[in-house]
């Protein structure tokens, strides 16, 4: 039985054969594409119910799968297939999927995240297909109907899009959509993905597509025009006038450019646990905060707890930008069951782009996941940005809990 709540099935094209887009819980959209001979199964997200089966219900055909990537909500679904394509500079990240896939759907991020998915599969019931390779270029043959499969190396190196010229359709999985994720580590810079998006748009222009159907279940299809405002936006990146803020989820950090309805997560900014090679780094960047505060920064003297990082703290994370520590914050043992939040700080330049709130939440999941109950901060009324990131992380005053003469405020977190 096909589960109505996951799968939302619609037929977007009329033409002789039908086109259908299949959206998976609401998130990711395959596209079942049928010609004389084969039918052609775009992506297959999650895989939360037996595709073959949804796929029979729609075509007697015989289905060849592409993915249009190797993450893992566009390939978990493969194990329904026997005959598989994707390009070959995906094929190490579809291996690390279905090689660890046992032990990834165990872990509490994947639980956390794809609850619904964890708790209907049992992963030692699965068995992938192995992929055959694409490559820009190539030619998926349905009979009366042909599918041209154009690289995006961008989003991951081995994107793909495809486009039926008949319907003057492109399904560009996660490479033409409303918000490009290019932050991730197997992410190409955005310079590399705008020279490869322009080529793909050429080309698209010239079948004259009129409808781009991404892989994550949006209202509508987009259009060449929403190409155009893409390019536009990634030229300002580029070129270095765009103004991005600070973007975090599960997947990672980045940094988010808002161009209209359209978004952008470039790469660019890591929090990273404090370790010696930083030394150098964080005491000219705590040296230069410690003056702008108008007090002195002394490592040898009252300071000296930074020499000894590791053992003073029970975490401690520099943000980097481009080598360059660029922000810090830190969390010290209180009593058996708090911390203090300590050494926030940020570089000038990057306040105001939700840079601080990524500090602070950061520490906050932290002294939640090592089982703590509270957090305390002791500050200064005259760092009113500051106290306003506080606030609007949950923090609220309290009495006095420490004799630190310069501190005149001072606050609580209950976790
Ligand atoms: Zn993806
Ligand atoms: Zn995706």
């Amino acid at each position: 039985m096909i589960n109505e709540d996951i799968y939302e099935i619609e037929k977007i094209s009329a033409g002789k054969c039908g086109v259908y887009k299949i959206c998976e819980s609401r998130e990711v959209s395959m596209y079942l594409v049928c010609g004389s001979k084969k039918a052609c199964l775009i992506d297959t997200a999650y895989g939360l119910n037996d595709l073959s089966e949804i796929c029979s219900s729609l075509t007697d055909l015989p289905v060849t799968v592409v993915n249009t990537h190797g993450h893992i909500d566009h390939v978990l679904g493969n194990h329904w297939f026997d005959n598989v394509y994707m390009h070959l500079d995906d094929r190490n990240l579809y291996l690390e999927i279905v090689s660890g896939f046992a032990d990834m759907i165990r872990e509490p991020w994947v639980k956390e995240k794809y609850g619904e998915f964890v708790n209907c599969i049992d992963p030692d019931d699965i068995s992938f297909p192995d992929a055959n390779d694409i490559v820009d270029g190539d030619v998926i043959d349905l009979g009366d109907k042909r599918l041209i499969v154009a690289g995006i190396p961008g989003h991951t190196a081995g994107s793909i899009v495809l486009i039926d010229p008949d319907e003057k359709i492109c399904f560009s999985g996660d490479s033409i959509i409303e918000q490009a994720w290019l932050f991730l580590e197997e992410s190409l810079p955005v310079e590399t993905y705008l020279k490869n998006f322009k080529r793909a748009v050429e080309l698209l222009r010239k079948f004259g597509i009129e409808r781009i159907y991404s892989g994550h279940c949006a209202n509508k299809p987009l259009t060449l025009s929403d190409t155009d405002i893409m390019i536009s936006g990634m030229e300002k990146i580029c070129s270095g006038v765009a103004e991005g803020r600070a973007f975090s989820n599960f997947a990672g950090i980045g940094i988010e450019y808002s161009f209209g309805e359209w978004s952008i997560l470039c790469q660019g900014m890591d929090l990273i646990p404090y370790t010696s090679s930083l030394k150098p780094r964080l005491f000219e960047f705590t040296a230069i905060c410690f003056e702008e505060l108008g007090k002195k920064f002394e490592p040898s003297g009252r300071h000296s707890i930074y020499n000894c990082i590791e053992s003073a703290f029970e975490v401690f994370y520099c943000l980097i930008d481009n080598d360059n520590v660029i922000g810090t914050v830190a969390l010290k043992r209180f009593e058996d069951d708090s911390v203090e939040l300590k050494a926030l700080y940020l570089d000038s330049v990057y306040r105001g782009k939700e840079f601080g709130s990524l500090l602070i939440n950061k520490v906050i999941a932290d002294a939640r996941n090592l089982g703590y109950k509270y957090i305390v901060l002791d500050s200064m009324s005259q760092y009113k940005d500051a106290l306003r990131l506080y606030e609007k992380a949950g923090f609220r005053s309290i009495e006095r809990y420490n004799d630190n003469t310069y501190a005149d405020v001072f606050m609580r977190l209950d976790l």
